[in-house]
């Protein structure tokens, strides 16, 4: 068959940093802080970025899943280890993706030794915290970001909607991808995509893999 001599529309392939994955907050040599995220979202959209002809970094904290062909990972295990390699990265890029599930709060002290406080005798106990830095408002507010899109995660339980809105504008996205803690490690999840543009798209009991297109859909036409 003779090929077409229409002419070929050009890719716009964009750089695309991802997050994905929790951060772990270590208190002693062998325990920690943490949550249930599995990475799984942040993966996804990883994989659905390069699909659609973008280059990706993919910032990973501890997580067990292979890297999506053709995707630059950079694991990390701490928050501060997260904000230094997410903001290299999209100094770089024309996008952020934030699933990341990022710990609000660290050890103020990382201890040398095991934790003893048992062996004190003691009923109770406490482990005094520090604020992590919000990597997410940091580069929403960072004065060299000139427009690049940013999209944020709200894992949410109550007042979702309204929650939601104040984090977008507090941390100067573009949009927020509203999900409850069902969308915790499974493969399914429903969201909302809202914008700040005051759109609304809801997805229903969808593949990661379904939402993550969505969510690059976002980046415009190519
Ligand atoms: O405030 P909250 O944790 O609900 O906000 C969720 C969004 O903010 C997610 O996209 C998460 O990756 C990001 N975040 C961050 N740095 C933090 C806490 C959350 O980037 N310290």
């Amino acid at each position: 068959m003779a090929k077409s001599k229409l002419p070929r529309r050009p890719r716009r392939s964009l750089s695309v940093v991802v997050t994905a994955g929790p951060t772990r907050e270590s208190l002693d040599p062998v325990r920690y802080l943490s949550n249930e995220s599995s990475g799984r979202m942040g993966f996804a959209i990883a994989a659905a970025a390069r699909k659609a002809g973008h280059k990706v970094t993919l910032v990973a904290g501890p997580v067990s899943l292979p890297t999506p062909a053709r995707v630059r990972r950079v694991d990390v295990v701490t928050a501060l280890e997260m904000l230094r390699a997410t903001r290299e990265a999209f100094r770089e890029a024309d996008a952020l993706f934030m699933a990341a599930a990022v710990s609000d709060w660290r050890p103020a002290r990382r201890l040398t030794g095991k934790w003893r406080e048992k062996d004190l005798g003691s009923k109770t106990a406490t482990v005094s915290l520090v604020r992590n830095p919000d990597i997410l408002a940091a580069c929403g507010h960072d004065p060299s970001r000139n427009g690049k899109l940013i999209v944020g995660f709200a894992l949410e339980t109550a007042s979702g909607i309204s929650r939601a809105l104040r984090k977008m504008k507090t941390k100067g996205l573009d949009f927020i991808v509203l999900n409850s803690e069902q969308a915790l490690n499974s493969p399914r999840a429903s969201v909302l995509i809202l914008g700040g543009d005051g759109s609304v798209r809801r997805l229903t009991n969808r593949t990661k893999s379904d939402i993550a297109d969505a969510l690059i859909d976002l980046l415009g036409p190519r």
